[in-house]
């Protein structure tokens, strides 16, 4: 190391020394900022952030810190929790005894992902026979990109055993479908994207408002009416509500969701009886 070797933090000022960190634009971070940044992103925001990205992070931290009390689940899928009444999700690392309360655990807020696409998709695995059924393990993966924050994540969310007979895929002993269970992650997740979209917020408390097709047709995962029947609308609308029932879903907002899913049931039914 030369002479003029040391370099200084460009967050705090102070020496840099160990774990330090430069950011793709050569801002350096002493090893008290680069610990800020939870272990889940650290590589990424290593190889792809400059400091601009790092403050509007931290903006995510203090938004996350401030309502971290609050937070009470309406939904949780594997690792995946949201509250609906906050518009806010987190994902528990893979770890033992990880919590919510755990300064690592970052949450988000829908508001701040709601132009993002998201996937859900999964890897099957150790596949066997029981009770004449097929099972296998189906590990669930999350991926999105967080705005304002070009923030990837591919969490695993949750590891699932689907069975299935003949090919098909059959009901657990609880009566639980694996594809009805993703197709609710799926719907929940899509439907927290649009109602805490600012463009539609306003009108959450309005569901007697009639939806534009687009919206609904947003809500309910739908590209091209082509593609929908009746019968698997309604599948989605099931589902939706299932998930939006009082008796699984304290939310402030269930009897509300609950009417705009109609609303938006009802604009695309039409829709599709009208081709
Ligand atoms: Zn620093």
């Amino acid at each position: 190391m030369g002479l003029f070797g040391t370099e200084y933090c460009s967050i705090c000022g102070q020496p840099a020394k160990g774990g330090k960190m430069r950011l793709k634009d050569g801002a350096v971070l002493c090893g008290d900022c680069a610990r800020r940044i939870s272990k889940a992103y650290r590589d990424y925001a290593e190889d792809n952030w400059e400091i601009e990205d790092y403050n509007k992070y931290l903006e995510i931290k203090r938004k996350s810190d401030e309502v971290r009390g609050r937070f009470k689940a309406t939904h949780s899928f594997g690792s995946l929790n949201i509250d609906m009444s906050l518009g806010m999700f987190y994902i528990l690392p893979d770890r033992k005894n990880a919590s919510i309360e755990d300064e690592d655990v970052d949450l988000f807020s829908f508001r701040d992902i709601c132009t993002h696409e998201f996937t859900l998709n999964g890897t099957s695995h150790s596949s066997g026979l029981l009770g004449g059924n097929e099972q296998y393990g189906y590990d669930v993966f999350l991926s999105f990109a967080l705005s304002p924050i070009d923030l990837v994540m591919s969490p695993k969310i949750d590891n699932i055993t689907v069975y299935t007979k003949k090919g098909e895929i059959v009901p657990d002993k609880k009566g639980y479908r694996a594809d009805e269970e993703l197709t609710s992650v799926e719907l929940i997740f899509q439907w927290c994207t649009i109602a805490f979209n600012p463009e539609y917020e306003g009108t959450i408390n309005k569901p007697d408002i009639p939806m534009e097709l687009t919206s609904a047709m947003d809500l309910f995962m739908i590209d091209s009416l082509d593609k929908e029947t009746a019968e698997k609308l309604k599948l989605k609308r099931n589902a939706l509500i299932k998930v939006f029932h009082p008796d699984e879903n304290n939310s402030e907002y269930s009897e509300a969701y609950a009417q705009k899913i109609n609303n938006a049931y009802d604009t695309i039914k039409k829709a599709i009886a009208a081709l």
